[in-house]
């Protein structure tokens, strides 16, 4: 563990406070204990802070320090699937090339491909993230996420598919154990919700069993909800209403809900997310890759939803690059409403970092203030492209890139350093999954 004291000092300091966000300059900022003991301009007052006479130095000269990046929607061990089926609607990319796939993936697949993903997104600068995979029996992700010491928000099926009458049935003895050996392991840092994957995928009934199911539990869910035109028409088709309207009805929102993609609501579908605070996670690469449009963060933003931002998995990205969800999230805001003041900087930064904490349930995360979990990164913006820095701001989000994240700490543990990865052995990593991945596709016939 590289959990030493340390102050990050003369920084830069980029940080969300209520509804905007604040840029310092020459800031110090204590950590010890995986706490932000100080942040302010008195470096005597950083060291008093901290119990240890030796803390770690880190100069922050042409450096920003900020939150760390929170992936508040993704399909981690998808990395495997990479780059494999591109150009392909999405239900025919779902249905003939990812669940066929995945049902070939076992312990190891899932492993490998998990450990890429967390390497990718260290090295992007997120040290947080929403997982959304078949987590069942081997609870894999939690497991890797405790090893390697990110933030993980993950969820198990509450249930599965009866083969021999094709409905689906709950299934609360695995829930419940792997809730209860997971749940804030970690140091906390392990949150673990119910998946629900979306309106179209199981029968009417066993919404209304996973609703109060999560109920009983006091847990949250994470789901897909408007992605497509299709998934709208046809929920109006089947149940006569929206799919916000008919998951509300099922009690679904009665749970916290991460939401992802959200991208076709109308008026009514917003004031339902908003009443029932529902976080809404806008993937914009994802969503205009598979055609499928992509969300009106004006409006969502105007109805006072909490907006996250996310990578979705690899398969539908390709990537895990925040610094390329903020761009285009905010992009596409300016240019559909051909007005550059419809999203600020301070919008994207916030969907980016603190709104993604707070709606996978990490409260005391987000912000630079003392007492806050100390999930950090450093940006270096003494490189061509963020040079001239000019608003540190703007820098992160139109110039940035994954390339200028130097640092990354999580809970007051150093995950990368000067672009090195220190609980994963990066080589390693892409060597298995490049090995699972080859034998994954391999013993696909049909491919
Ligand atoms: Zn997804």
């Amino acid at each position: 563990m590289n959990n030493k004291s340390i102050i990050f000092k003369n920084f830069t300091v980029i940080t969300p406070e209520e509804n905007r966000v604040i840029t310092y300059e020459n800031h110090h900022v204590a950590v010890e204990q995986g706490i932000i003991q100080y942040s302010g301009v008195d470096l005597s007052a950083a060291k008093q802070s901290i119990k240890d006479p030796n803390p770690d130095i880190y100069d922050g000269q042409y450096r920003i320090l900020m939150p760390c990046f929170v992936n508040s929607h993704t399909h981690l061990a998808m990395t495997l699937l990479r780059n494999r089926a591109d150009d392909v609607p999405l239900h025919q990319w779902l249905y003939d090339h990812i669940f066929p796939v995945e049902e070939r993936m076992g312990t190891r697949e899932f492993n490998t491909g998990t450990l890429l993903g967390i390497a990718e997104m260290i090295k992007n600068g997120i040290g947080v993230c929403a997982n959304m995979y078949m987590t069942t029996e081997d609870a894999m992700d939690s497991q890797t996420a405790i090893d390697t010491g990110i933030k993980l928000n993950t969820v198990f099926v509450g249930g599965y598919k009866n083969p021999m009458t094709g409905k689906y049935v709950l299934d609360e003895k695995t829930f419940d154990r792997l809730h209860n050996i997971y749940h804030n392991s970690g140091n906390q840092r392990i949150k673990c919700g119910l998946l629900v994957h979306s309106i179209y995928l199981y029968d009417k009934d066993f919404y209304y069993t996973l609703a109060q199911f999560a109920m009983s539990r006091k847990t949250f869910i994470h789901m897909h909800i408007s992605e497509t035109q299709l998934e709208v028409l046809d929920c109006v088709r089947q149940y006569g209403a929206r799919p916000p309207v008919v998951l509300e009805s099922m009690g679904i929102f009665d749970s916290p809900v991460i939401a992802a993609h959200c991208v076709h609501l109308d008026d009514q579908d917003r004031e339902i997310l908003q009443k029932k605070q529902v976080t809404v996670v806008h993937n914009p690469s994802s969503n205009m890759k598979l055609g499928s449009g992509f969300a009106d963060i004006k409006k969502i933003l105007d109805a006072g939803i909490n907006l996250a931002l996310g990578t979705d998995g690899t398969a539908s990205n390709n990537n895990l690059d925040i610094f390329q969800e903020m761009r285009f999230a905010s992009y596409l805001a300016k240019g559909i409403y051909m007005d550059p003041t419809v999203v600020s900087v301070g919008d994207i930064i916030r969907a980016a970092t603190v709104n993604g904490m707070r709606g996978l349930g990490y409260l005391n995360s987000g912000q630079i203030k003392t007492g806050m979990d100390a999930d950090l990164q450093v940006i270096d913006t003494h490189n061509p492209s963020m040079s001239p820095v000019g608003n540190y701001q703007a820098a992160v989000v139109y110039s940035g890139s994954s390339s200028c994240v130097e640092s990354l700490m999580v809970s007051g543990q150093m995950l990368m350093r000067k672009r090195e990865l220190l609980t994963i052995d990066e080589e390693k990593a892409i060597f298995e999954a490049k090995e699972s991945s080859a034998s994954l596709y391999k013993s696909d016939k049909s491919l």
